[in-house]
């Protein structure tokens, strides 16, 4: 992969749905290694934002730049190879497989393992690397449970240990604390700092105010579809703009 230059570029993107302008017009870039958050209230485009970058929905309008490669139209199993994996804001697991199973999906999914089958070798190797995501995200000894048997703070990092198992090099999370309690929401922000100080470019969807002045290295903070201010934490933090977002509802 290339060095220098935005890891993501974001440019003037808009998604429609009828008549509801979901993001309208939304541009941001993404630097290699940054914590880069996308902060807004609920209905405010965020999880449509993630889902345009991720080809989940087709924008209407802009452009999606990875590595400085446009990217805007091409196919979703296609991001996996480009190292761009991502959460989900509801729990998706598969509830009749075990979690270290689950977490094998992860790899398939990112396109990089091979396309027939497995030589036993690398279904050792699969094996291993799904047990070292479980640990990464301080799940070990719970590989062989089935996800029903696992709180739901867990079953969300589950989901994180899915993702990065494929070790992608863009990580993108819609909500990763929602629901999750407060001692819960402070390991899971822990944990994707030191994700971050291994490397991996996170782009986090959230609403938690105070998590993400607290995590992110810079903030686009939106509002019905919209960019309403975009800096750093203390700086969106203080625009009134967000302050009525937030204290108006
Ligand atoms: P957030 O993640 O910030 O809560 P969303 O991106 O989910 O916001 O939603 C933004 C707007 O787009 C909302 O008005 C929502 O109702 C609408 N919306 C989201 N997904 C769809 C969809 N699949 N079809 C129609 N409208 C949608
Ligand atoms: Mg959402």
């Amino acid at each position: 992969l290339p060095d220098g230059g935005p890891v993501v570029e974001v440019q003037s993107l808009s998604v429609h749905f009828g008549g509801v302008k979901a993001v309208d017009d939304v541009s941001f870039t993404v630097q290699r290694g940054e914590l880069f958050g996308i902060l807004g209230p609920n209905g405010s485009g965020k999880s449509t934002l993630l889902a345009a970058l991720t080809r989940f929905v087709d924008p209407v309008k802009g452009r999606i730049v990875f590595y400085g490669e446009d990217c805007t139209g091409i196919a979703q199993y296609a991001l996996g190879r480009r190292g761009i994996a991502r959460t989900f804001q509801t729990v998706r697991l598969l509830e009749d497989l075990r979690v270290v199973e689950n977490v094998l999906l992860g790899n398939d999914r990112t396109g990089r393992g091979e396309r027939s089958q497995p030589s036993a070798r690398q279904k050792a190797t699969r094996w291993h690397d799904a047990l070292a995501a479980l640990a990464r995200v301080g799940l070990q000894g719970t590989e062989l449970h089935y996800p029903s048997e696992l709180s739901y703070g867990q079953q969300r990092r589950v989901e994180i240990a899915r993702a990065i198992v494929g070790t992608p090099d863009v990580l993108l999370l819609d909500e990763p604390v929602a629901g999750m309690n407060r001692e819960e929401r402070i390991e899971i922000a822990a944990l994707l700092r030191s994700l971050k100080d291994d490397g991996l470019t996170l782009i986090l969807v959230e609403h938690d105010v105070e998590m993400m002045v607290s995590i992110c290295d810079r903030l686009l903070a939106m509002n019905f579809g919209q960019e309403i201010a975009h800096g750093a934490p203390a700086d969106v933090l203080a625009h009134p703009a967000v302050r009525e977002a937030y204290l108006g509802r």
